[in-house]
Formats: structure tokens, sequence, C-alpha cells
């Protein structure tokens, strides 16, 4: 473990100016609330543009550790999830996987993030659809429906992401497959029969990426927050405190580069797309391709998401909503006791009803 170092970024520094209260984000509205004297305030306006910044460049200078803020984190031991600790306790349940961890402060470097999309969806909204998403859930044990009811299960945070653009040449060598028809000869005639003719092909194709979204957590399900999106990121603003306040930020795990590469997987689909209509014909086979990637620029940014973890026989189930959209997803535990008495007793009904058919026999 780390040693403890002093926090640069924190929502710890908004309060109140009639009660000094801790200042919280209220969620969709703008605004900056006192939960304790109702005194609001409007998160000022900033007019710092969002860039995109050059990946080479800031390759080479994340060497050099500029430009990088230091965060008090406290980590996981059991998903790996590195979050900002909640100051005001010594232990608390892994907002990821509901593992408890005895805070113990670690710090760490990492890129800012410049940007974000801020809660929209309030922590009441978020709880009923928690409600009503348990409510439909047949043969789930019941301190897991319990748990939806309490207050305290769910956490609002902000999950790191990268977007990416890029120009992209793909040259390539393939076949182009042409249909034509032959007549073969039957028993009874002759009917037309579909070829195909191969041509060998080669060519270039130019593709342009713009926000390619890449998940820099590995603590969530990547299957569950891609059934997120979309995000709408042309909503992000520039990164303020202020909007954190209330809600915590994930540290990202996915470097710059490995997000990248992940990225280029992203982008695969399209190019070979793109290479299929350059091809042409009816059927078309790429044997080589090769990209040059150009003009890589990037973006670090926070996703806001409401998420509740529950451990069920030692394995983590997490629900998720989207603080933007309200899109929920979620895993699910199965009480193998209700189904076993369920199948049990559709089999008592069975036997009943091949008994009472042999009685009236
Ligand atoms: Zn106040
Ligand atoms: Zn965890």
């Amino acid at each position: 473990m780390a040693t403890e170092k002093q926090v640069e970024r924190g929502p710890d520094e908004f309060s109140c100016e009639q009660c000094g209260s801790l200042l919280e984000f209220q969620p969709g509205t703008g605004m900056l609330v006192c939960g304790h004297c109702g005194f609001e305030t409007p998160v000022p306006e900033s007019n710092e543009e969002i860039e995109e910044l050059d990946f080479h460049e800031r390759l080479a200078s994340l060497e050099s550790g500029e430009d990088l803020e230091e965060v008090i984190t406290i980590s996981c031991p059991s998903c790996g999830a590195e979050f900002e600790r909640d100051a005001n306790l010594s232990s608390e349940e892994c907002p990821f996987c509901g593992t408890t961890i005895v805070a113990e402060g670690g710090s760490h470097k990492q890129i800012k993030p410049r940007s974000l999309l801020p809660f929209k969806v309030e922590r009441d909204r978020a709880r009923a659809l928690f409600r009503q998403w348990v409510s439909k859930l047949w043969f789930a044990p019941n301190d897991f429906k319990q748990r939806a009811r309490l207050d305290t299960t769910l956490s609002g945070m902000y999950v790191p992401h990268w977007t990416y653009d890029a120009s992209v040449t793909t040259q390539y060598t393939g076949q182009r497959g042409v249909y034509y028809y032959v007549p073969v000869s039957t028993g009874k005639g002759t009917t037309m029969v579909r070829r195909t003719w191969w041509t060998p092909v080669s060519g270039v194709v130019d593709n342009e990426f713009d926000d390619i979204l890449v998940l820099a957590s590995h603590s969530l399900p990547r299957t569950y927050m891609e059934k997120l999106e979309p995000w709408g990121l042309s909503d992000l603003v520039p990164f303020q405190n202020e909007y954190m306040s209330g809600f915590r930020a994930e540290s990202y795990q996915v470097g710059l580069e490995q997000g990248f590469s992940e990225a280029r997987r992203h982008m695969d689909r399209p190019i070979r797309q793109t290479i299929r209509y350059h091809i042409g014909g009816d059927e078309q086979i790429i044997q080589w391709m090769h990209s040059e990637f150009d003009d890589i620029t990037f973006k670090h940014i926070l996703l806001p998401v409401w998420i509740s973890a529950y451990r069920y026989r030692n394995k983590p189930f997490r629900f998720l909503i989207n603080a933007r959209t309200g899109e929920v997803q979620g895993e699910r535990p199965w009480s193998w006791i209700k189904i076993a008495s369920a199948v049990a007793g559709a089999a008592a009904v069975l036997a009943a009803v091949v008994g009472a058919i042999q009685l009236a026999d």
C-alpha cells in the first residue's frame, strides 16, 4: 500500500455560505444544493474548451509526469477497483463488487479528466428504477430483494473512459467474387446453378473515426457498460470539481495506450466494411490489410453511473443505471433454494394431478 499524500481534487471545498454544510451537485439542475438549509448556488459556467489532446505527444509527456494529478484512493482487494474514498467512513462496501473494505489510504498519479457528463438522473429516480428492476426478478434470493429497499445501496460513481479520434489509411489485398449461372443437366432437364468468379484485387481505403469510446475500468462488466450506451457525448462539459460534490470518481485502470489498442479493435469492423464496399462484387474476401493511424487524439472523460453491487455466494452481482438516460442493466443472482422448491412444488402438483387422473379411472 502506498502512503497517504495530498489530494488535489476533492469535493470537500464546497461549503454552504449560510450554514457551512457541504454543498452537493443536484443531478439534472446545474446547481449545488445544501442538504442542511436548502441554500442553492449555480455551478459557475466554464468557458474552457473541451480539447482533443494529441495521443503521441501525451504518451511522451506521461513519462515526464507533467499534467498528472495525484488522487487519494481506496482500492478493493477483491475486484481491483480504485476510487476516491469517502472521508467519513472507516470501512465501506466496494461500490463495484460489494466486498467490505477497511479504508486504508493510497494515492497515485493519473491523467486529469478534462470533461464529463454531469449526473442527470436523481438518486430517488435511480432507487425507483432499481426497485422496479428487482421486483420483476423471479427466483432471486430474499436478502437481495430486501437490499433494494435500503437507501444506502446505490453509489453515484463517475466511471472513467477514453475517447479516441483517428484518420486511418488501410491498404488491402483480397478477392472479388461475382456470381454467374451455368446450366446443369439433371435427370428431369436442366437447371441454372450459381457459381462465383473470383478476381484478385487490392486497394487503399480511408476512414475517419470520431469519439470511439473505451471503458477505462476493469471493475464493471464491459458487456453491461456497453449496453448503457449511447451517452450523448456531444453534451460533455469541461471538468469542474462542483460536479463531483456528492459523487465519487473511479480511477482508470486501462491506460492511455492500452485504451487505444481497444479502440483499434472497435475500428476493425468499420474498416473491414469499407474494404468490402471498395472491393465490390457479390462476395468479398480480405486476405491482408495494414492500417496507418494518423492524427490520433484523445479525451479522458468521466461518465455518471448509479451502481449497486451485491455479493451472493462470494460472487459479485452489479446493477447499473446510465445516470444521463436512465437506461438500466443488471446481473442477477438466482436462489437455488427457491428454484428447487418451485420444482419440487411443480412435481408435487403433477403427482397430485396424475394421482387424481388414476383415481378417476
Ligand atoms: Zn446550508
Ligand atoms: Zn470491489
